[in-house]
């Protein structure tokens, strides 16, 4: 999804990522497609894994490949540019469809605008853009995609849309996966997290890794957070959120998930057929391209410890 100003409230409420750069998104026409194919090269890996990966999650979820973007997104210029081009102002407009996916498979094609789902409808774009609290337009976009999710928990899911100015209908399926929407948000911070059912990574992320492979461990590396509800403990643990994480007995409660984020990630990405053998020095990488999280602590295991780790997950999965 592009430009994602409602995920980046994730980024601002995200304490110890420091303070949130404005997305300078201008609806621009290179610049949209750019974003296009990075929101894509995030949801195809982060769908493999999550496909992949499934037997690691407790609980699965239906996925599409499906890639939304929505009027509320775009700055006044940028409503105009998508109304214009993508008549975003009749409904949840597709961004993209992860090939091979099952969005992909029933047809479903950048440009085209949904507008029911099981013969209900969407809420009225104009009116969400028009929302003037983020938290509440966040939520009116989540409710949105989450019509298409209930659908396909019954099965199957019959689509009316909109393609060049005439209606017509497809039947969704969906696969089972982890249960996780893997977004990119349009930030210059370099950071990844997991936050309420997401996992997020900025666009400066896609700048510093090198490969797929990265991508896929550190998506993997949140996924880990997400599933093993690491947020959830460091809070039973009483450990405080922001810098004082990184600090006495706080930091070896924070080392612990951190490895067991790693373990989970590099699991995940293995069993999704990445190679992960090239990844060991990343996040030291990152770190120093100015990472934001908890990698940037002393909490963090050293590259060997990595070499270590990924040299068991990969004897485990030979
Ligand atoms: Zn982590």
């Amino acid at each position: 999804m592009i430009p994602l100003h409602a995920l980046l409230a994730f980024a601002a409420a995200h304490a110890a990522t420091g303070p949130a750069t404005q997305p300078p998104f201008d609806g621009l026409a290179g610049q949209a497609s750019s974003l296009r194919a990075a929101d894509l090269r995030v949801a195809s890996v982060g769908f493999r894994i999550a496909v992949s990966g499934k037997r690691f999650c407790p609980n699965s979820y239906p996925v599409t490949g499906l890639l939304l973007h929505h009027l509320a997104e775009y700055d006044a210029a940028g409503q105009r540019i998508q109304v214009d081009r993508h008549q975003i102002d009749r409904g949840p407009g597709v961004l993209a469809a992860v090939a091979a996916s099952p969005a992909a498979l029933a047809g479903l094609q950048a440009g085209d605008v949904l507008i029911a789902v099981n013969g209900g409808s969407f809420t009225d774009p104009r009116r969400i853009a028009k929302e003037a609290d983020d938290d509440r337009r966040r939520r009116m976009i989540e409710a949105d995609e989450a019509l298409i999710e209930t659908a396909l928990r019954l099965g199957p899911a019959r689509l009316r849309l909109l393609r060049d100015g005439k209606e017509i209908e497809t039947t969704l399926h969906a696969v089972a996966a982890c249960p996780v929407r893997i977004r990119l948000a349009y930030s210059r911070q370099p950071t990844a997290f997991s936050n309420r059912g997401y996992v997020i990574v900025t666009t400066r992320v896609l700048e510093l890794i090198r490969s797929d492979d990265e991508l896929a461990v550190v998506i993997g590396h949140e996924l880990g957070h997400h599933v093993l509800d690491h947020e959830q403990r460091l809070d039973d643990q009483k450990v405080p959120k922001g810098l004082l994480r990184g600090f006495g007995r706080n930091a070896s409660r924070i080392r612990a998930v951190e490895a067991e984020a790693d373990r989970f990630g590099l699991r995940i990405a293995a069993q999704a057929g990445y190679e992960i053998a090239a990844t060991a020095g990343m996040w030291e990488r990152l770190a120093k391209s100015g990472w934001r999280g908890p990698q940037l602590f002393r909490t963090h295991p050293s590259v060997s410890a990595r070499v270590r780790m990924i040299q068991e997950v990969l004897a485990e999965t030979r």
